[in-house]
């Protein structure tokens, strides 16, 4: 149970709504409670009036409403009957109504709950470094904000629900069972234990096999889906009949566990109604010798009373075993959020930290950096002197390096040894969000949510006008190919939306970099989907963009109209070389060996 600690919190925080729930609880059981007394108390009434007296006594155990009721009847037969009757439904309405009362009030809380749980997790989970989505697939990410989050919300609603009512039927059941007839109590209580723990084991095994066949639908969900987004490969390659094959195959071993848990549960419900027929039986057979023996007490009226009271324990109890497991997996879910939620970032805001604004002086000195969970020396003893204004141009092969870069300057990983600073400042030393705000970065694996277009540009800047965001476009060289869709800046993008190519993607990123405006700029590699013309295009418009800012240019492509202060050439995390194009292309090593391979190729 302590893994359920951190729902501690929720439960206070809704502690007003709980109690009442509580409060509801109580009222609608007594209300229903009453009715058993009311029912032995017309079957008494029935019974006298066939023998010819003509009045049942009220019984000295009845619950003193019940008393004040039945004395309010009068004296006729009929009339006690019909009157009882009314008072049965009237009851039954008072009891359904606070019913309703408390599922709104403790299902609601769990509501709530499980909508606060869903906003700490994601929260959380947007604090997170980098390297933790790259050892948790999204798969997990998204299953313990879903599944697990919706698996806790079972115990705080209905589990706590029919517990606390579980409590109150028992409580008041019992109550008045033992008031009218102890040794009958206990002779219609007897299996109920056995119905408990049976309930327990047998769903236990359901949701065992109801895991599995989870287990095996997301298989073939994920199956399906790929068949549907790869159906372009899968028919050059004439492969539908293999694809056909593999689902077949998927989807008759989700048929024969689903099979086999409908006949678990088809052994389940008449065991059931088996276990509660014999505490019925057991009473009604004990009772009935008890009334032919004359024994001090019984009457038929009570057997009815208590065959009404089985009926009532039945739900509640069989809720037991139920309620137990739902407590189980919500413990296991609840542990595996807990798991989530303890896991600290390993990139975070030091107690001191500073918000310079950012000149453009960057400097490396002797950076050397490891990826922690592969043990890849990415960056070897890097060394870079930047100054503010300078364009920088890091060339390298696919592999050597260039984008860990970036993420260092962004202070998405710390170097295990060396310093970057900025004017001087330590990266570690300036505040997280102060520092990323002030850099624009364009990453090289594009990436575009499902919104508009004019939405995507204006994710770097929330507040951009329709101007400022057709600047940036046109700086980015896009504006006249959104102009050509047919709703333009408010066309969706993504799988409902226009199919992109991945030049325009390249550019739509770029343009949410631009508009940001701010005094550092890094591009990883954001043009390598781009034609020659447009790459053109787009240099001579960066040109005046970048003119005081401070630019870093990653690219596997030699841009030779674009004059750099400063080409560093990157190979397995060091650098080989570095100059400008002319001295590079003179020295006529890696670069210049690249630079001829590329003429070849755009020729
Ligand atoms: P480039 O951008 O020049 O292609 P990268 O910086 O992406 O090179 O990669 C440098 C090396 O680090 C490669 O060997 C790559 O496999 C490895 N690497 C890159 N990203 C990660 C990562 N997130 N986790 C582990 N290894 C990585
Ligand atoms: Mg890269």
């Amino acid at each position: 149970m302590k893994h359920l600690r951190p729902l501690r919190k929720y439960f206070w925080k809704y502690r007003w709504l709980f109690l009442l729930g509580i409060l509801f609880v109580v009222l609608t059981n007594y209300f229903r409670i009453l009715a058993p007394q009311l029912t032995g108390y017309v079957v008494n009434t029935v019974v006298h009036s066939v023998k010819g007296n003509t009045a049942a006594a009220a019984e000295k155990n009845y619950d003193v409403l019940v008393k004040a009721i039945i004395s309010w009847y009068g004296q006729s037969n009929h009339n006690k009957i019909l009157l009882a009757g009314i008072t049965l439904l009237v009851l039954a309405v008072i009891s359904g109504f606070f019913m309703f009362l408390m599922r709104q009030t403790i299902i609601v809380m769990s509501r709530h709950i499980e909508y606060n749980q869903k906003n700490e997790i994601f929260n959380h989970y947007q604090q997170l470094d980098t390297s933790f989505y790259k050892t948790h697939s999204t798969g997990d990410l998204m299953n313990r904000i879903a599944e697990d989050v919706s698996r806790v919300r079972m115990y705080t609603g209905p589990a706590i629900m029919y517990f606390i009512n579980l409590a109150a039927v028992i409580g008041f059941s019992v109550f008045f069972m033992f008031k009218a007839n102890p040794k009958l109590t206990l002779v219609a209580l007897a299996p109920l234990p056995v119905l408990a723990i049976a309930i327990y084991f047998v769903n236990t095994v359901i949701n065992k096999k109801s895991e599995r066949i989870q287990a095996l639908l997301s298989d073939l969900t994920t199956n399906a889906q790929e068949s549907y987004s790869g159906i372009r490969v899968i028919k050059s390659y004439v492969q539908e009949n293999a694809m056909f094959g593999f689902f077949k195959n998927n989807s008759e071993a989700y048929r024969q566990n689903a099979l086999g848990l409908a006949k678990t549960e088809a052994i389940y419900f008449p065991s059931m109604a088996l276990l509660i027929g014999l505490s019925t039986l057991i009473t009604i057979m004990v009772g009935s010798l008890d009334v032919i023996n004359k024994a001090p007490g019984a009457n038929v009226g009570m057997i009815v009373e208590f065959v009404v009271y089985i009926q009532m324990l039945t739900f509640p109890v069989s809720a037991i075993g139920w309620t137990a497991s739902m407590i189980q997996r919500a413990i296991t879910s609840q542990k595996r959020i807990n798991e989530f939620l303890l896991t600290e970032p390993e990139i975070k805001n030091e107690a001191q930290t500073v918000t310079p604004q950012l000149q453009g002086n960057i400097n490396f000195a002797n950076v050397d950096f490891t990826y922690p969970h592969t043990g890849i020396n990415a960056v070897k003893n890097f060394s870079l002197q930047i100054n503010k204004g300078d364009k920088v141009a890091i060339v390298g092969r696919t592999g050597s390096g260039k984008s860990t870069l970036a993420q260092l300057m962004l202070h998405m990983y710390n170097p295990q040894q060396g310093i970057i600073t900025y004017d001087g400042v330590p990266v570690n030393k300036i505040d997280l969000q102060h520092l990323r705000e002030q850099i624009s970065y364009v990453p090289q694996d594009v990436f575009l949510f499902s919104e508009s277009v004019s939405n995507n540009i204006r994710f770097g800047l929330q507040d951009a006008t329709q101007q400022q965001i057709e600047t940036a476009a046109k700086q980015a060289s896009v504006h006249t190919e959104i102009e050509r869709f047919e709703e333009k800046y408010n066309t969706m993008i993504g799988e409902r939306g226009v199919t992109l190519s991945g030049g325009q993607k390249q550019r739509i990123s770029i343009a949410r970099a631009l508009i940001k405006n701010p005094q550092v700029v890094v591009f990883d590699d954001c043009l390598s989907a781009v034609d020659a013309r447009t790459e053109k295009e787009i240099i001579e418009n960066l040109y005046r963009y970048l003119e005081n800012k401070t630019a870093i240019i990653i690219t596997h492509r030699i841009f030779s109209l674009f004059q750099f202060d400063k080409i560093i050439v990157l190979d397995e995390g060091k650098i080989v070389e570095q100059g400008t194009h002319e001295t590079l292309i003179a020295q006529n090593g890696i670069y210049a060996e690249m630079y001829n391979l590329q003429q070849v190729q755009d020729n």
